[in-house]
């Protein structure tokens, strides 16, 4: 039998524009079960981001400064190279509903085919964020919505000034 393997390090990749508390929930719950957790940002080619790179970093920087063993950096290359540069072998997705599986079914075997020595692994979505993502809440933003039971309030901040300056 394989003798137990230490947690170690795992990539949250994202776009995290802006994080949430459905991100935020995943993310403290991921710190308890690896000895580091390192959030990567990263630019999705398929989605015009509100934030800039570097807000969104430093969102989730003071949203998450109370865990010590949560790393938050920017990348732009591939994930699985992002990853192996990170001395990590493991990227931890979330999944909300079933809606979620077809795009990350595709992406882990994409990144499977890319790199085999990295896997995947999901926590799923706490049920009371699972209906919760960032576009819905750029929407309710835009819409003059009330932020404050999805976003901690330096994100909240972040994003009226935002869409105050889209208006
Ligand atoms: P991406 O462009 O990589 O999908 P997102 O910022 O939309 O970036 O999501 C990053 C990760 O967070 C994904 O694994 C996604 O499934 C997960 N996620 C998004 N919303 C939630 C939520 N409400 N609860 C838990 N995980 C979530």
């Amino acid at each position: 039998m394989q003798k137990n393997k230490a947690p170690g390090i795992a990539v949250y990749p994202g776009t995290f524009d802006p994080v949430h508390f459905g991100h935020l929930d995943l993310i403290e719950r991921a710190a308890r079960v690896f000895d580091t957790l390192l959030v990567g940002v990263g630019i999705n080619p398929d989605k015009k981001t509100l934030f800039s790179l570097k807000e969104r970093v430093d969102l989730i920087r003071k949203t998450t400064a109370h865990l010590s063993n949560v790393k938050v950096l920017p990348f732009t290359n591939l994930v699985v190279h992002f990853v192996r540069d990170s001395g990590a072998n493991i990227i931890l997705r979330g999944m909300r509903t079933t809606s979620d599986l077809d795009y990350e079914f595709t992406m882990s075997l994409a990144n499977m085919a890319l790199d085999p020595g990295i896997e995947t692994v999901f926590l799923l979505a706490r049920d009371i964020y699972s209906h919760l993502s960032s576009s819905l809440l750029k929407q309710v933003a835009c819409l003059g919505g009330d932020l404050s039971k999805f976003l901690p309030d330096t994100v909240c901040q972040a994003m009226l000034k935002k869409t105050a300056r889209l208006k």
